[in-house]
């Protein structure tokens, strides 16, 4: 396949049933597969009839390995590049690449797949209109507390990337800074055998981990709810006086308060006094 662009190849988290037909399609008819571990994606290859030669891409060679890519781009050659698990780029090394291979202007093509954090998110009950990816939290317990810091009033669904070393050492520090009853939800080892996900508060969560030594293995998404928006309090605007004109014409002033509050955040007293003040 000699056509300069750059692939970028989700794989399985887990279950090698996960693997697409598209993803096996372009890794076979690729020039070279750029991986972050040959060894550990060479089985994943054997295990599907894929013979393409491959290089290493991790964060230890990527500006130079990048390089050496745009000289085989530059040559026609096509490459694709795959990570440990998952979607590259996602907490896994690739970034470098593909800047650098967008900006000297060849075709970057995803093909799709497989994401913890999405098929996290996808699973957990919370919202999922917005969200915030965090992805590792620091290693360090005062570091990790300083994040969680800046991550209390969120009022997003936002998640983290976690492991079996550090889970219970994390959620003791969720527990400081967040508070024992904020709810999250704790997905483990995704598409693999031991598949759980626990919902409760902090404090719950904890418990859970801490009674089963079970729990505490594999591969871990912490997801957690956001923080309750905050009422506003500054002045009531154009939009919410219009709502409230519309709606007293139909219902009492303080039904009316209440639904442009659901609406709009502003407190239920502050338009319930505008709608005092329309009424003359
Ligand atoms: N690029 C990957 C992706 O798309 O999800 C993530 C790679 S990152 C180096 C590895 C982390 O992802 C793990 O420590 C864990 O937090 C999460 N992870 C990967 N596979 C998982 C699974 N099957 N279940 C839960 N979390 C998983």
């Amino acid at each position: 396949m000699s056509e300069s662009i750059l692939y970028v190849v989700s794989t399985p988290i887990g279950n090698l049933d996960d693997m697409t037909p598209r993803a096996i399609k372009v890794l076979n008819a690729v020039d070279v597969i750029a991986a972050e571990d040959t060894r550990h994606s060479r089985k994943l290859m054997s295990h599907f009839g894929i013979d393409t030669p491959m290089v290493p891409c991790h964060e230890h060679n990527e500006g130079y390995q990048s390089e050496q890519l745009l000289k085989r781009l530059a040559a026609g050659d096509s490459v694709a590049l795959v990570s440990d698990a998952g979607t590259p780029l996602i907490s896994d090394p690739g970034f470098v690449l593909v800047r650098k291979v967008r900006e000297a202007g060849y075709k970057v093509v995803p093909v799709p797949g497989c994401c913890a954090l999405i098929a996290a998110l996808s699973v957990s009950g919370l919202a999922t209109d917005r969200f915030y990816f965090e992805g590792f939290l620091p290693a360090k317990s005062s570091g990790r507390k300083k994040k969680l810091e800046a991550l209390v009033s969120c009022t997003h669904t936002w998640a983290v990337y976690e492991s079996t070393h550090r889970i219970l050492d994390s959620l003791a520090d969720f527990k400081e800074v967040l508070g024992a009853e904020r709810y999250i939800v704790l997905a483990r080892e995704m598409t693999k055998t031991f598949e759980t996900v626990i919902a409760g508060t902090v404090e719950e969560v904890e418990q859970i981990l801490l009674d089963d030594s079970n729990q505490c293995r594999g591969e871990f998404v912490v997801l957690v709810q956001g923080a309750p928006e905050e009422e506003k309090d500054e002045e009531v605007d154009q939009e919410a006086r219009k709502w409230l004109e519309l709606l007293i014409t139909e219902l009492p002033p303080k039904k009316a308060a209440a639904i442009v509050s659901e609406m709009t955040g502003y407190r239920k007293k502050q338009l319930y006094d505008v709608v005092l003040e329309l009424k003359g």
